[in-house]
This record gives structure tokens, sequence and C-alpha cells, in this order.
């Protein structure tokens, strides 16, 4: 099979679908593999990677997508490239269609088949290619939290491990699920006194089995949350409810309960923040201060560590994409429940429910 691989086009997205080492694993399989000249530049491989993979580099998304029978992208093809893509051709990347009628309507006129990252599972019944980037998001919230505490951040002024004879900062991270157990680990490692609060209890006995002694665990009640909130450095936002908003879990009249300079990182922000007073923000303009708290709301924070989460997808979607070329999609979605849990659209039908119903179609 021939697989290409375009550059990036969506604002301030350095990921790239494909790694090196994902092309020549695929070469070396016998498929033929086309990359976009430039496309792994914001993550740090240049075209000189690719060539040595065995890839071959072509001058525009045109003839990539014009050539490949199969095109590994990261997010979600913007309009320009929708155009692209053609009947027979599959398409895996992240789509996310649910919340987006209007990408949803040019891949069913596209003809294209479509996988989608976000919707493949895993026999656990998690998304094992959305948590690589719940995982760089959890080790990144305590770093940029870190930041938002130094002073000239607006932050309270608190280092997160203390010195000798000042004791370390508080952290709490609410929510324990993957972003939130590499958010308590990392903040842990950094010498914080860190408590994970969850509404699961069969998910704070496994915290306290695998981490008691590195973090504390409490029950996400209203009350023990704003308790441990009173006396927090940095308030770590982590929870899912899927399929759902994010629950507010501190309103805006709590804020002035909290220490002032207090830094919330809303990493839930994706699903519209778990703090009342959570907006988005970008990379480029990530804090802002609501009542004394500084918070910090990015909602494409693996954006921010461009390298480490292109090789962290690679690693996750590269088993995947080869059984794709291997197979052909057909005959791999056959074989593997998981994979054909993530066609969202084939030949012009929609074939995911959940998508189907939220935008009022057929599935
Ligand atoms: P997960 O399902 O692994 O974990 C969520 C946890 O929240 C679960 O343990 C659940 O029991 C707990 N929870 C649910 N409701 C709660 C409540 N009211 N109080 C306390 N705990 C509660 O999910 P995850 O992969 O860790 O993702 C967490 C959030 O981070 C999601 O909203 C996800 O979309 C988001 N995310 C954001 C970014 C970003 O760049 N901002 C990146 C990756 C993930």
């Amino acid at each position: 099979m021939k697989i290409g691989c375009p550059k990036e086009i969506k604002p301030q997205e350095f990921r790239v679908g494909m790694t090196p080492n994902a092309a020549y694993e695929a070469v070396t399989k016998g498929h033929e593999v086309v990359i976009e000249t430039g496309a792994g530049v914001g993550a740090g491989f240049d075209d000189a990677a690719y060539t040595d993979a065995g890839a071959t580099i072509l001058a525009t998304a045109q003839e990539v997508f014009a050539s490949a029978d199969m095109i590994v992208k990261v997010k979600e093809p913007q309009a320009a490239e929708r155009k692209m893509l053609r009947e027979g051709q599959i398409l895996f990347t992240y789509l996310h269609l649910a919340p987006d009628p209007e990408q949803t309507k040019d891949l069913l006129a596209s003809g294209a088949t479509c996988i989608a990252y976000e919707t493949v599972t895993d026999r656990n019944g998690g998304l094992p290619l959305l948590a690589p980037m719940s995982e760089v998001a959890g080790r990144l919230a305590p770093q940029v939290g870190a930041w938002t505490l130094q002073k000239a951040n607006g932050g309270r002024g608190v280092l997160l491990g203390g010195v000798p004879g000042v004791g370390p900062a508080r952290v709490i991270v609410i929510g324990g699920g993957v972003v939130g157990t590499h958010a308590a680990r990392i903040a842990a490692g950094m010498g914080a006194d860190v408590t994970v609060l969850d509404r699961s209890l069969p998910r704070l006995r496994y915290l306290d089995d695998i981490y008691g002694g590195v973090f504390n665990t409490s029950y996400a009640s209203a009350g023990n949350t704003i308790e441990l909130a009173r006396e927090a450095d940095m308030i770590i936002g982590a929870v899912l409810i899927p399929g759902a908003a994010a629950p507010k879990l501190i309103s805006r009249a709590q804020l002035s309960e909290l220490k002032t300079g207090a830094a919330l990182v809303d990493v839930a922000i994706d699903q519209g923040g778990c703090f009342e007073t959570s907006k988005a923000t970008t990379h480029q303009d990530p804090v802002y201060e609501v009542d004394g708290i500084m918070h910090y709301c990015v909602a494409n924070m693996p954006g921010a560590v461009a390298r480490t989460s292109t090789i962290a997808l690679g690693n996750a979607t590269m088993p995947f994409m080869l059984t794709l070329a291997d197979k052909g999609w057909k005959q791999a979605c056959a074989d593997d429940p998981h994979l054909k849990a993530g066609l969202n659209v084939h030949a012009g039908q929609l074939t995911y429910a959940a998508v189907a119903e939220a935008l009022g179609l057929e599935a």
C-alpha cells in the first residue's frame, strides 16, 4: 500500500502523523511511504530523516493526497485537505466529528473511509490512541503550573519542592485517571505534597495500592474538594465524564476562599473545563487572572512538546497503521473489533452511532 503523510496545516500544530521510525517499519514491510516536504520539521524530523528511512519526499500536499492509498495525519482534515480526499482512500487521524457537522458533511461527500484515532478502543475499555496525549498533558500540567506559580507570571511565588527548612507546595489533582495519575506522579517527583481526588472508589483503591507513599488520595466530595483547595498552591483539573461536558467543581464564588496567586491548571478545558471561571487559552497567551487566582487553560497542551507528543502518538498509532496497510481496512476491521470501533465514515455513510446521534444523522 502507498501511505501518505502531509504537513499539518491547522494553526499552531507542530506534530506530524508519521515518524521516521514508523516510515521505516512500513517500508521494511514492503509498503511505499510518501511525505510532504517539511512535514516533520515542527517535531524535529527533517526530510533527510524520512529519506534515510526509505520514504519519498513530495513537494506538495496535493501530490501526497493524490498518490497515497492511505493518509495518516494528526489533526482532523481542514477544509482544503477534505477537498483532496477521494473515494476508496483511507484516512487515519483524529477526527472529533460529533461537534463538527461541516467536517462530517465533507468526509461523507469524499467517499473516503475515515478511521478516527479517538474512538479506537482496547480490551480494557480504554482509548489507546487518546491515552498518549493524556499522558503528555498530565505530565506537563505540574510543569506549566510551576511556571504559573512564579511571581513574575502572576503566581504566589512558591517553589514546588520547597527547600530544606521551607515546606513544599501543596498540589491537589481533581480526577485520578490517565491525566491525573501522570500529573500527580510528576508533581510528587518535583517534591510537592500531592493529593489526588476522584469520585471512583475502585480508582482510589488502585491509586492507593500503587502510589501510596508517593501521593495521598481523597474522595472527591464537594466538601473535601473545597477543604483541600483552600490549602492548595496548585489545583490541577483532570476529570472526565465520557461524552459529557466537564462538571464545574470550583465556582467563581469559591475563588475568594483560595490562596491569592494559586495556580489552577484546567486540563479538562477541552471538555469545557472543570472550574467555573475557565476559558480556553493558547500557548501564546496561556495564563489569565480571575479574582487573584491564575488560570492556565490551554486546550491543546501536547502541542507545547510537539516532538515528545509526535513520538508518543506514533508509538500508539503505528501497529494499527501497519495492520491497515497490510490487510486493507476491510480485513483489518473484520479481524479487530477495537480498530473497527474507530471506523466513523465509509463510502458516504456514517458508521459510528454516537456521532450520528450527536449530529441528528443516520448511521
Ligand atoms: P480518564 O477517564 O482517564 O480520567 C478521568 C477521571 O475523572 C476518572 O478517574 C473519573 O473517575 C474522574 N472523575 C469523573 N468525574 C469526577 C468528579 N466529579 N470528581 C472527581 N473525579 C471525577 O480521563 P483522562 O484521559 O485523564 O482525561 C482527563 C481530561 O483531560 C479529559 O477532559 C480530557 O479530554 C482532557 N485532556 C486535555 C488535554 C489538553 O491538552 N488540555 C489533553 C489530554 C486530555
